[in-house]
């Protein structure tokens, strides 16, 4: 009740104009509230115990650091904290995007025949199940099988194409068409991502996609290098918070029914094989990514975006979650 109470004392005093309103998507001022930036202050240590991911040569430039945060209210308000001007690339965290586009472009049932809805315990990009699995099919869109066959959904006549709608969906969702992709690490990603490209075979031997590999690595690594900020994010998980509604422009961007599933999805895979334990801990549907950030939509209150390169060894901000848990504590954010 009092955590409650100091949280929309909190919300109340971004209201009376300490923050700038953030429409239009540019960050005019990153001043952070106190008690905000004391969260991140008694987190940053912990990112020393984590780090920064490499296996995707242009991660590797992160400074290990850096942790930030957003939150993004309904109402156009927003605040920041730590190094909130770093950007980030989506990685992972373009998996919740996808998936919403792809079932808007082709239905629930069709995304579902192809791609399952269970959790499973394997490291995001494992190959085991699909093999073990019968009949052969991602277990979910959330790990990098399911994520590369929810991207071959994705409609348009060719990889130029079908990203301009993604960006465009993005720029929807975030209001800031100012977003793009940052070609250094997607190239760095596309000459390093053989294992992605073998789960597109074996995909593709099962007839669960059916276009060159190729072009699907192409599509996929640009989408994971979508390049945002934590203001971003937190924009993204305010739509979602809303059930679809971008709020400045009051358009349904996202269908209720798919924001619904978006965000189930977030909380039963959204933070890889540690999504149990989160949902225990911090409880907001939250989508990670190896480049250190954190999607998450509070449901009717807030979105929030994290960034913080050092990683557990599940592949999730280290600091970052440490973040959540302390916010979500402090402010009674936990859904159950
Ligand atoms: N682009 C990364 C990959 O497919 C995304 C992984 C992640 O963020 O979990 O390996």
């Amino acid at each position: 009740m009092e955590t409650e109470k100091s949280a929309s004392r909190l919300a109340l005093k971004q209201h009376v104009g300490i923050y700038k309103q953030f429409y239009g998507g540019i960050i005019l001022n990153c001043q952070s509230s106190e008690e905000l930036q004391a969260l991140v202050n008694e987190c940053r240590d912990y990112a020393k115990q984590g780090k920064v991911a490499d296996y995707i040569p242009a991660l590797k430039k992160a400074k290990q650091n850096d942790l930030s945060i957003s939150i993004f209210y309904p109402d156009g308000y927003g605040f920041s904290a730590g190094d909130c001007q770093q950007s980030m690339t989506l990685q992972s965290i373009s998996k919740v995007i996808s998936l919403a586009l792809a079932i808007m472009d082709r239905g629930v049932d069709y995304v579902f025949e192809r791609v399952g809805q269970e959790p499973t315990g394997d490291p995001f990009n494992s190959v085991a199940k699909l093999e073990t699995n019968k009949p052969s099919k991602p277990l979910n869109p959330m790990i990098n099988a399911g994520a590369l066959a929810v991207t071959h959904m994705i409609k348009g006549a060719n990889v130029q194409e079908r990203l301009h709608r993604l960006m465009t969906f993005i720029h929807a969702i975030t209001g800031n068409d100012q977003i793009k992709v940052n070609e250094e690490v997607a190239d760095s990603e596309f000459k390093t991502a053989d294992l992605n490209r073998s789960l597109c075979y074996f995909l593709r031997q099962h007839n669960v996609i059916e276009e060159n590999v190729e072009d699907l690595i192409d599509l996929y690594t640009k989408q994971c290098a979508i390049e945002v900020t934590c203001l971003d994010l937190a924009k993204i998980g305010c739509v979602l918070a809303m059930d679809g509604v971008e709020m400045s422009t009051g358009k349904q961007v996202i269908p209720h029914e798919i924001a619904r599933i978006c965000k189930t999805f977030m909380v039963t895979c959204g933070m890889y094989n540690a999504s149990g334990e989160f949902a225990i801990k911090v409880g907001i549907p939250a989508k990670s990514g190896v480049s250190g950030g954190i999607l998450g939509a509070v449901p009717g209150k807030c979105g929030i975006g994290i960034y913080g390169p050092s990683l557990d060894e599940k592949g999730n901000s280290i600091a970052g979650v440490k973040l959540l848990e302390k916010l979500s504590k402090k402010y009674s954010l936990s859904m159950f």
